[in-house]
């Protein structure tokens, strides 16, 4: 793993556009835009977007939506050498753990997570050598897009709060 940006292929690039989609569709129904496409020997096998509050499930991140399918679609709890993931945003400490105990071999990643990132911006763990599993790490992929989308619905969300209480604040003077 490195800080130096390298060139991604426009394949790379279109497993990534497929996992901001993703996160774009959980965006329109109120979760946080994050999503993840999981390929296997060039075949897209899984997508997953963060949908905790819709799934009612504190696990159910992109990373471990996709893993839960792909898990499926090969009938193990261990994932074929060669799995590679694209997510949108450096995963968190359970969606590490996700991605070591389903071997995923590869792991791109669009923009960092300085908050509560494990690969590159609070912790290193891919490079931790307790881990029975090496996880080969890039990231910096379609990087300013997936944070734009962040951003975005923040900003939005924040807005949405404030024109919610609008109407509240009226009913009261009348
Ligand atoms: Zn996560």
């Amino acid at each position: 793993m490195s800080d130096i940006e390298r060139e991604f292929s426009p394949l790379e690039h279109s497993y990534m556009q497929i996992a901001l989609a993703c996160a774009e569709y959980g965006a329109r129904q109120g979760e946080v835009p994050v999503g993840a496409v999981l390929v296997y020997q060039g075949r897209v096998i899984a997508t997953g977007f963060n949908q905790p509050i819709l799934a009612k499930d504190a696990t159910a991140h992109a990373e471990v939506v996709a893993i839960r399918q792909a898990c499926h679609y090969f009938d193990n709890y261990r994932l074929p050498m060669g799995c590679e993931l694209y997510v949108t945003l450096e995963p968190c400490t359970m969606c590490l753990g996700a991605l070591i105990h389903s071997r995923i071999s590869r792991l791109v990643f669009a923009t960092t997570e300085p908050r509560a990132g494990m690969l590159v911006s609070q912790q290193n763990f891919a490079e931790a050598t307790f881990y029975n599993h090496f996880l080969q790490v890039e990231y910096g992929l379609l990087a300013e897009e997936s944070a734009t989308m962040l951003k975005r619905f923040f900003r939005e969300r924040r807005q949405a709060g404030k024109v919610a209480k609008q109407p509240q604040l009226t009913g009261d003077n009348s």
